[in-house]
């Protein structure tokens, strides 16, 4: 695994949200996105080397509603680079994690991505994901 890819913020208002982490980071947010897969609307910001995707429900039974009813809105999960997916959820599979996909799914930002369930992880949500952009 490779260095974290972004840190995914679960938030109940996008718009609000949104704007607090431009003035918190002194940036602009240079993305939004629906991952309908996911019942979600993402949004991106980049600080220096780091960024944070903002997640906002679209549906009731999307897992940000969940999280959110469930624990309130906050950090949802840490996603790591991975340079190949495939043999990343093959080892940890094999190590006993618990994956929530059998196959890596599309993602926002032009990424393949598996999550690891949070009880094989402490309690963290882990997101594994793989730029699309930079294989051929
Ligand atoms: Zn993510």
């Amino acid at each position: 695994m490779n260095k974290i890819e972004h840190i995914g913020i679960a938030v109940k208002d996008i718009e609000v949200a949104g704007k607090i982490y431009e003035v918190l980071l002194n940036t602009q947010v240079y993305k939004v996105e629906d991952v309908e897969s996911e019942g979600v609307k993402t949004a991106f910001l980049q600080s220096g080397p780091n960024k944070i995707e903002l997640l906002e429900a679209t549906s009731t039974d999307s897992p940000i509603s969940k999280f959110i009813e469930k624990r309130g809105e906050g950090i949802h999960h840490i996603a790591f680079d991975v340079q190949d997916i495939e043999a990343e959820m093959e080892r940890l599979k094999k190590e006993g994690f618990v994956l929530l996909n059998d196959k890596p799914k599309a993602g926002a930002d032009n990424k393949l991505v598996c999550f690891v369930h949070p009880k094989s992880a402490n309690g963290v949500l882990i997101e594994l994901c793989q730029d699309m952009t930079d294989t051929n």
